[in-house]
């Protein structure tokens, strides 16, 4: 358990580390982030920082002296880095969860062996598997690269009909994932913290909106019966206690109707605080970055009390230069990143609205 003025270390520098970065120090813990972009806005908020490469050994090490515990905000921390700073210091998630989630057939096999249901799938390595997951999961489906997709990116949809070679083409043949095409009624996702000592705290589920593949707007609570919401919260829970997980993980899920009944199948899992989970800086007793970093430093979790309906908008790309009107908005909540470069897709903060009780 980490005394207060004990230094949390994170890996990578973007508004995810500068959130969980700010969380900490309202709890008196200090932080040193450690990113290879020298422009990472994480580092305008801490007193210590390291611009180094993921492979720097020696910076490596010297980062890993100075810190007690070491956690990330993304999930692509190379697996060599993990292991080189797992040698010195306590790395939170354990690494394993990195192996994981990286790949997204891993990722897929591991939630069917828990039983928990997802898209039909199947691994395309070859031409000939390309076209026996076709076969399988039938079109329309959507191939996505196996690793270091997001927010769209390494990602086809095939059309009923379509040309699946093309679209592999499209992803330079890449190893990849055949999902079967979801048509859903809606996109819902549970932000879950794990303490050290086990205990589990989800958050309300979330239903997110997006707009050219990026999230949009998050709003709280979902549109989901009481029963399909505990269902995914359920569903949290068995991932996090199967990752014998420490800290904050988002599990997003697709809400599928058949006939009158509804269920979820899980899409993707986010080992670290996650975009659709913003709204509980504003809106809930307790935030995702700072139910992240009490777990990690070995501190009980909060129990979230949420404050009213939500919402969370994103602001994306020149979306930015609209933030003074949102300084206007009653019980509006503005938070800007401090991103120099206002390029297409980027997120460059995130505005909350408590709405009612
Ligand atoms: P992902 O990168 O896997 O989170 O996918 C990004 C977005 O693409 C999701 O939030 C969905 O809106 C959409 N998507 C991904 N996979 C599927 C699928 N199998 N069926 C339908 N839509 C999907």
């Amino acid at each position: 358990m980490l005394k207060p003025g004990a230094t949390i270390g994170i890996l990578g520098g973007g508004q995810l580390g500068r959130m969980l970065a700010l969380a900490a120090q309202q709890l008196g813990l200090k932080v040193h982030i450690y990113s290879p972009d020298k422009d990472s806005c994480a580092f305008d908020v801490v007193h210590t920082f390291t611009c180094a490469d993921y492979d720097d050994e020696a910076a490596l090490g010297r980062f890993a002296n100075s810190v007690d515990v070491i956690t990330y905000e993304f999930e692509n921390v190379p697996a060599k880095t993990a292991a080189f700073l797992a040698k010195r210091k306590p790395v939170l998630p354990d690494p394993r969860v990195l192996e994981l989630t990286q790949d997204r057939l891993i990722e897929k096999n591991f939630i069917s062996e828990l039983r928990i249901g997802t898209a039909p799938y199947a691994a395309v390595h070859s031409a000939s598997q390309l076209a026996d997951g076709v076969a399988k999961v039938g079109l329309p489906a959507v191939l996505k690269t196996k690793r270091l997709g997001y927010d769209g990116k390494g990602q086809a949809k095939i059309a009923k009909g379509g040309d699946a070679n093309a679209a592999w083409r499209s992803l330079k043949n890449e190893p990849c994932i055949l999902e079967g095409f979801i048509d859903f009624e809606r996109e819902v996702s549970v932000i879950a913290a794990r303490s050290a000592d086990g205990k589990i705290e989800c958050f309300e589920v979330t239903e997110n909106e997006h707009r050219d593949h990026i999230l949009h707007i998050s709003k709280v609570p979902a549109k989901v019966s009481p029963a399909l919401a505990a269902e995914a919260r359920r569903i949290a829970t068995r991932i996090a206690k199967a990752f014998d997980y420490v800290g904050v993980l988002a599990v997003e899920m697709f809400v599928v109707r058949t006939g009158k009944k509804r269920t979820v199948l899980v899409n993707e899992i986010a080992p670290r605080v996650h975009n659709s989970g913003h709204w509980t800086i504003d809106g809930a007793t307790v935030s995702q970055f700072e139910q992240h970093i009490r777990a990690v430093a070995g501190w009980p979790l909060g129990k979230p009390i949420r404050l009213g309906r939500v919402e969370m908008i994103n602001l994306i790309g020149a979306e930015v230069n609209q933030a003074s009107h949102w300084l206007t908005v009653p019980g509006a909540s503005l938070h800007l990143y401090g991103k120099k470069d206002a390029r297409a897709g980027r997120k460059m903060g995130h505005v909350t609205k408590v709405i009612s009780k």
